[in-house]
């Protein structure tokens, strides 16, 4: 193996073999596993996997990369684990060495990084933003809000109604976040500097997204030299001037994994639906840290194994339908995207649906 970065993080990997009981109680809360019932996709089977490769045990072959690929890195065996067992880490470093050495991805992972280089754009469309503002509140939008006046449209308008001083940054500019996921760490950087290029020399004292991967792509990169927050959390800090009534009652709010789990944001975007007159908020056990997937896996997961992804969606849909929701709100673009497969409830982000709402 020329790779040497299992080499390089092998007391984080041996621990990690080392402290895993094999109690199983991963197995239970990880939605690649339960979509597949197949113990190498369990987080257990890929603590296991990364030691092996480290050891010479197993050959990181393209098919053994693909149970690598097909983890949603939505965290939630790390949240469950009595050991404290970093899985999601070992897996990102299995998906690093598989880079390296230049083991295929599945070929829909592989088309979409490749728009990427090409558009700057996870869809590969051209941003849709025509007045970019001067504020120094900097909206970060990322590939989704920039491209879909649906999502585009509510956000901006509800910054207008709360007299937000905002400038529109990094138009058609991925984060790259999806190479980060896909174990290539230089494109990854490559893209967050450009956008650190641009942000570090603006006048802003703030960065705001509505894009938790986002969010998760400035904080690993590290290059930006101010605060970054989530749009629900600002917009929760003036939650008294936002005054609405809902006719849509019982809303499900999802939990996005980046957003709940890897950046820590449950209570805002509860403060910013309960705030709203007539919502009531529908409790489920996997909610707030505990949440369950949407299928997407930061939208890259899904491209990996549609089945799994399927699976992990109709898990979610049929719960949701047997709490009696009438519509799903999430915070997350790829979240929504995923949940807009399915027809029978509305779905709507936090400010959409704060913007339907008179
Ligand atoms: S929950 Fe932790 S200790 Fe238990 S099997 Fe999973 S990784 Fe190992
Ligand atoms: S990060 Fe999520 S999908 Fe990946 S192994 Fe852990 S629970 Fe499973």
């Amino acid at each position: 193996m020329k790779s040497t970065i299992l080499k390089d993080n092998a007391e984080f990997i041996d621990d990690a073999f080392m402290v895993c009981s094999l109690c199983g109680k991963c197995r239970q809360t990880c939605p690649s596993y339960l979509a597949n019932l197949w113990e190498f996709t369990s987080p257990r089977g890929r603590i296991e996997t990364t030691f092996g490769i480290k050891e010479g045990h197993i050959e990181l072959t393209e098919r053994v990369n693909r149970t690598m690929q097909q983890c949603f890195t939505c965290g939630a065996c790390v949240e469950i684990c009595p050991a404290h067992v970093d899985v999601r880490k070992a897996i990102l470093l299995v998906r690093q060495t598989a880079f390296e050495e230049g083991i295929p991805l599945p070929e829909e992972q592989t088309k979409l990084l490749k728009r990427i280089k090409e558009t700057n754009n996870y869809y590969g469309k051209e941003s849709i933003v025509s007045e970019q503002g001067s504020g120094d509140i900097l909206i970060y939008l990322g590939c989704k809000y920039s491209t879909d006046k649906s999502l585009y449209e509510p956000l901006i308008k509800q910054l207008k109604e709360l007299g937000v001083n905002y400038k529109i940054i990094g138009q058609n500019k991925c984060c790259g976040f999806p190479f980060y996921l896909a174990g290539d760490i230089k494109e990854f950087e490559k893209h967050q500097e450009a956008l650190a290029e641009e942000i570090n020399n603006s006048n802003g004292k703030l960065i705001v997204t509505p894009c938790p991967e986002g969010i998760e792509a400035f904080k690993q990169a590290g290059k930006v030299n101010i605060d970054i927050k989530h749009i629900t959390e600002f917009l929760a800090e003036q939650k008294s001037k936002i005054k609405k009534k809902s006719g849509i009652k019982k809303i499900y709010y999802h939990d996005p994994c980046y957003l709940a789990r890897i950046a820590g944001v449950t209570e805002e975007p509860r403060q910013l639906l309960e705030n709203i007159d007539g919502v009531e908020l529908i409790p489920w056990k996997l909610n707030g840290k505990t949440s369950l997937c949407s299928g997407s896996g930061a939208g890259f997961t899904e491209l990996a194994d549609p089945e799994e992804a399927q699976a992990t969606l109709n898990r979610h849909i049929q719960a949701i339908k047997e709490l009696g929701a009438e519509a799903i709100v999430t915070a997350c673009p790829h979240a929504y995207e995923q949940f807009k497969k399915q027809k029978e409830l509305p779905v709507f982000t936090v400010e959409g649906f704060i913007q339907e709402c008179k």
